[in-house]
């Protein structure tokens, strides 16, 4: 995708906080944004590749972006970390709950509780923080765009043997969003989920394998490709510009909608 190139501008003068930032979907995300005219902060943590995409963003277009260094789970810096972004923004209008890792997978009977407790603590915790900090924020703008990053895995797919803290998350996440959508909408405040089959990102490094699968897998033939739709995985650009689509005004009558994006990989499965 050329930076340079911008389609259309839906988000002039919004600002977007984007967790994850620094890989994969939250990148690709952020890179679409800014160049349809968003103000982006990077919240991740892991700084060198969020820090160079500020960079990259800034050279598209001044001052667009702030890298925010942040674990989404640590309470006290998801607060500083939105309040930093409104301050140097001016405002809020999108939240883009993303940051999430694979963890541990394994035989329920061998995880540990501290395998279980971070996996839980990044997905689940770390949205609850995002979405929490930001709401006053989106209220005081009298609207605003809330989209959560879910997974097929543990909504419509549960043949991941050894997944269960991932699938766990995954599940309470849409769960969440509909709770969530539910409540805010009387502030005009839409919160969306997207549960996104396999994209190609850095996502395998955050995965703690077991090696004590065997025990609990049970072979299953797939049948020839494994995403109909496409050649193999999907892109974080397709999924950006979904992501795009339910932050601008483009899906105004748009919330508590839990839409998957997996070249309908979850048919077969
Ligand atoms: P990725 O690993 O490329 O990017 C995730 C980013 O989140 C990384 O930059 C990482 O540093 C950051 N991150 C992790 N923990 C964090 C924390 N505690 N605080 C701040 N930042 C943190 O992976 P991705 O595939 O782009 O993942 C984005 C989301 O998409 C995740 O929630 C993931 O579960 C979900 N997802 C991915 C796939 C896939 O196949 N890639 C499929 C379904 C859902």
């Amino acid at each position: 995708m050329s930076p340079n190139i911008a389609k259309k501008q839906r988000f002039t003068g919004k600002t977007a906080i984007i967790t994850g930032a620094g890989s994969g979907i939250g990148r690709a995300t952020a890179i679409q944004m800014a160049r349809e005219g968003a103000n982006v902060a990077l919240f991740d943590l892991v700084n060198d590749r969020t820090f160079a995409l500020e960079q990259k963003l800034n050279k598209l277009r001044k001052d667009c972006a702030l890298a925010v260094d942040v674990d989404t789970s640590d309470e006290k810096r998801m607060e500083e970390a939105v309040r930093k972004t409104v301050e140097h923004f001016g405002g809020l209008d999108i939240v883009f709950a993303n940051a999430g890792i694979n963890g541990a997978v394994g035989p329920i009977e061998e995880l540990s509780l501290s395998d279980w407790q971070h996996t839980i603590n990044v997905n689940l915790t770390g949205m609850f923080l995002t979405v929490k900090y930001s709401i006053p924020h989106l209220k005081s703008k009298g609207k605003g765009s809330i989209i959560i990053t879910s997974s097929i895995n543990g909504n419509t797919r549960f043949a991941s043997f050894g997944w269960s803290p991932y699938s766990t998350t995954k599940a309470g996440q849409v769960a969440f969003a509909k709770m969530a959508a539910l409540e805010l909408a009387k502030f005009k405040i839409r919160v969306n989920v997207i549960c996104p089959g396999a994209i190609s990102t850095n996502i395998d490094e955050s995965t703690e394998m077991s090696q004590d699968m065997e025990a609990i897998v049970i072979p299953i033939e797939f049948p020839e490709g494994a995403q109909p739709l496409a050649e193999g995985p999907g892109k974080p650009e397709n999924v950006a510009e979904l992501v795009s689509f339910l932050a601008s005004d483009e899906s105004i009558h748009i919330t508590g909608a839990q839409i998957v994006i997996d070249g309908a990989e979850s048919l077969l499965s």
